[in-house]
């Protein structure tokens, strides 16, 4: 199915949209290692935030991104994900 057809969910704002519109976090546990936008061979939790400051500020409100990934808190991650952000 193509990337544009398939929908998820902003864990910051809760929206729907098109995939390939958001920022994909996915923590695979056997190799203990976080990738931001994974290519397709990486596998594990995956969390979805949209493109924009807000969402980004809001998803580690609380530490709610590491949370739901199961992941400790990282600032390393935290700046990967900005960089993404900053595309
Ligand atoms: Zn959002």
């Amino acid at each position: 199915m193509a990337d544009d057809k398939v929908f998820r969910k902003c864990i910051a704002c809760n929206q729907l949209k098109p995939r390939n519109e958001l920022i994909k976090i996915t923590f695979n546990k056997s190799l203990d290692e976080v990738k931001v936008n994974p290519d397709s061979k990486f596998f594990g939790r995956s969390v979805y935030i949209c493109r924009s400051l807000d969402c980004f500020n809001n998803a580690f409100k609380k530490g709610k991104l590491y949370k739901i990934l199961r992941v400790k808190e990282s600032d390393i991650l935290k700046e990967k994900i900005r960089a993404v952000l900053a595309d």
